[in-house]
């Protein structure tokens, strides 16, 4: 049987980095053996799911470039199915109506607390016979666990796994209004949708005994074979805690909106918690190739911002700079850097991906290519804008403006021989020039920014430079 996984989110907020994860697991799973990746939203919560957090899923899934092979399907449209299911149960007398109120299972619970016993549903109304069972009484629908005997798994992560039925009770599949519940709705779309590998954060394994019950009891039935079962640990903050919002982003959209690419988010989230010898970039073709379930550690592990950094910037120096500027240009949008009148992003990109460690980042840094900087840095300016620099930079501006061939070749010419005509180091003109015309101490090779940033620019700035050292001089 060809490979199926399903990536299966509740839509009731955003989709969160653990989320994201598992559905690259998922996704790498299926395209592994050239099988398929089903995303299924598990919308049956009516209270807590919206339309904003399926967008958000999509979006975010989207965003990854983690497509689906089948889908997405909703749970809230597959409520007949439920029924049927249920039905079928409860004519084979694997389910049946529990009637009891509210204080009864209150009291329940309260005495088997008391006597320190497993807390659970007793069976009281397992066995009542039809003549008993008063149909036109609220009631919920029970699914008969096995009373004897052990559920043994062998997960793909954890091992084997093995819990006894005396220590699972008897599960509600339909609420008192007839609503389906999520450990059933579960497992009935795992096996209609032929899922052979459940790939599921491991805060799920305490139900996966009593799916598999539920699994054979349906499944069996049907001649269907029993999923296998991989549980994944969870992601820690740097702190060692769960993460959450504590710590910062945890949407992988907000992720986006950091300025991070999608493909280094992709690396990270893959390396977070399963590893390759001591490999730290994959390309998604090589996290297909490479990725094992079995590889996955057992222990959770803890996010490293850091890291995401690092490989957030070899990403932007590494990828083909079409591609990065696809991303780029959301940022530049953001912040309102216009750059069709300039030079070309894609040569910035290269140059400038050194210097930053964001998409968000470098839309900041490139916007003296375009628009003029609105005052200087004000280290750089109190270093490199002296009084002493007033001569280099009048000169090389009488130079520069006097050139017809504005090559970075040229122009790296007349900062070496403005330098050499004032009998001093190239530093003397350079790093003036570079703070005068990019308002900062740091920029690629200073010719090739000349270059960029256009003539008129570079005149209007120097003039400027010159303003600040004059005021500068005037106060002193
Ligand atoms: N809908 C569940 C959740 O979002 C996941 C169910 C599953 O993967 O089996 O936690």
């Amino acid at each position: 049987m060809s490979v199926k996984t399903r990536f299966a989110p509740s839509p009731t907020g955003y989709l969160h980095v653990g989320g994201a994860r598992t559905a690259l697991y998922c996704y790498l799973h299926a395209k592994k053996t050239s099988g398929d990746f089903v995303l299924r939203i598990e919308d049956t919560d009516r209270e807590r799911s919206t339309d904003e957090s399926v967008q958000a899923i999509l979006d975010g899934m989207e965003w990854l470039g983690l497509s689906h092979d089948e889908g997405p399907y909703y749970q809230t449209k597959r409520f007949d199915r439920y029924a049927e299911v249920k039905e079928q149960l409860l004519a084979e007398g694997k389910a049946y109506p529990c009637f009891c109120s509210k204080e009864r299972l209150d009291t329940l619970r309260e005495e088997q607390m008391q006597n320190k016993q497993n807390i659970g549903y007793d069976g009281h109304c397992r066995n009542l016979t039809p003549a008993e069972q008063d149909l036109s009484q609220p009631h919920v629908i029970r699914f008969k666990n096995p009373l004897d005997g052990a559920v043994v798994f062998d997960d793909l992560i954890k091992g084997e796994i093995s819990v006894s039925n005396s220590e699972l009770d008897d599960l509600i599949i339909a609420r008192t209004d007839g609503t389906p519940t999520y450990n059933f709705t579960v497992v009935v779309d795992d096996l209609d949708m032929q899922i052979t590998h459940v790939i599921r954060g491991d805060d799920h394994v305490n139900n996966t005994p009593r799916q598999i019950n539920m699994i054979e009891a349906i499944g069996g039935a049907q001649n269907k074979e029993r999923p296998l079962f991989a549980h994944v640990p969870m992601i820690l903050g740097d702190d060692g805690k769960r993460l959450s919002k504590r710590h910062g982003a945890v949407s992988v959209m907000q992720y986006r909106d950091d300025g991070y690419l999608p493909q280094a988010l992709l690396n990270y989230l893959v390396r977070l918690g399963w590893s390759h010898g001591d490999q730290e970039i994959f390309s998604l073709q090589e996290m297909i190739d490479l990725f094992a379930l079995e590889d996955v550690n057992r222990a959770p592990s803890a996010f490293n911002t850091d890291k995401l950094n690092w490989l957030n910037q070899q990403y932007m120096k590494s990828l083909p700079a079409a591609e990065v500027v696809n991303h780029l240009q959301w940022h530049l949008d953001q912040q309102n850097v216009n750059t069709s009148n300039g030079v070309a992003v894609e040569l910035l990109i290269p140059e400038m991906a050194e210097r930053v460690k964001t998409l968000k980042e470098l839309a900041s840094a490139i916007r003296y290519f375009y628009e003029d900087y609105q005052e200087f840095d004000p280290n750089a300016a109190k270093k490199h804008l002296r009084p002493v620099a007033r001569q280099p930079l009048e000169l090389a501006k009488e130079k520069l403006a006097g050139i017809a061939d504005w090559s970075a070749e040229t122009l790296h010419q007349i900062v070496s021989d403005t330098a050499s005509e004032l009998e001093v180091g190239m530093g003397k003109v350079g790093m003036p020039l570079r703070v005068a015309i990019t308002g900062a101490g740091m920029s690629p090779d200073l010719g090739v920014t000349l270059e960029w940033i256009g003539k008129d620019a570079v005149l209007r700035r120097i003039d400027k430079a010159l303003e600040f050292i004059a005021e500068r001089e005037a106060n002193s």
